[in-house]
């Protein structure tokens, strides 16, 4: 069984030197490849540019962009594979990248966005049979966003958080989160480490 986990944020650039970005850190995405691995998942760890060391016995893939991560996500991917959406994907990027610094008195007040792929979907669309987990990271109804995001996504349970509470969410060591099932089931989690979660994350995905 292989598990293919996402982490980290994305960078979506407008220039060489310039991008539109998120504060993640990578830590849960990463707890999660070391839990999947150590539990003897053969697992792919597909990252976002974050500074935190490779945890053992699994393959890393470093990617900068959303476009470039639904690309090795999809490759990595199979029918019977586990797929845990951890990253911290930027919805939009700038329309055109330049190939060379821009000149600030050429930029203008306006940068024009598109939209990226929905990495989650479009796993959902090509990998019919494939068990996927996702992440709601939330300001404000926690609950219903996160149940929402479940069922449009074709998710298995969704691990839902509020990140304006101390403790949870960008960077910190620890978190606090509900699991969201498409039934409308909802399991409250203790405040806990993201590596102790990280192991209950695992464990939900292959033993309920
Ligand atoms: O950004 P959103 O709240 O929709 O994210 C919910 C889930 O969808 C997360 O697991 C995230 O990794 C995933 N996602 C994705 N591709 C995107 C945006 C979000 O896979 N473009």
């Amino acid at each position: 069984m292989k598990v293919v986990v996402t982490a980290g944020p994305t960078r979506e650039h407008l220039d060489p030197v310039r991008f539109l970005s998120n504060p993640s850190t990578g830590k849960m995405g990463f707890a999660i490849a070391e839990a999947a691995s150590k539990a003897g998942y053969e697992t792919v760890l597909i990252t976002g540019p974050v500074t935190l060391k490779t945890p053992a016995r699994l393959r890393r893939i470093d990617v900068v962009s959303a476009r470039e991560m639904l690309k090795f996500a999809m490759s990595e991917m199979t029918d019977d594979s586990v797929f845990i959406a951890t990253a911290a994907v930027a919805d939009f990027r700038p329309m055109r990248c330049a190939e060379k610094k821009l000149k600030k008195a050429s930029m203008g007040s306006v940068i024009r966005l598109v939209k990226n792929p929905d990495i989650l979907k479009s796993i959902r669309r090509k990998y019919k049979g494939a068990k996927l987990v996702g992440f709601a990271a939330e300001t404000n109804d926690v609950l219903s966003e996160a149940s929402r995001k479940c069922r449009e996504k074709g998710l298995e349970f969704i691990v839902a958080n509020d990140v304006t509470l101390n403790g949870a969410g960008f960077g910190t060591d620890t978190n606090k989160v509900f699991f969201v099932y498409p039934n409308g089931a909802i399991i409250e989690q203790k405040m806990m480490t993201k590596k102790a979660l990280a192991k209950k994350i695992i464990h939900a995905v292959f033993h309920t």
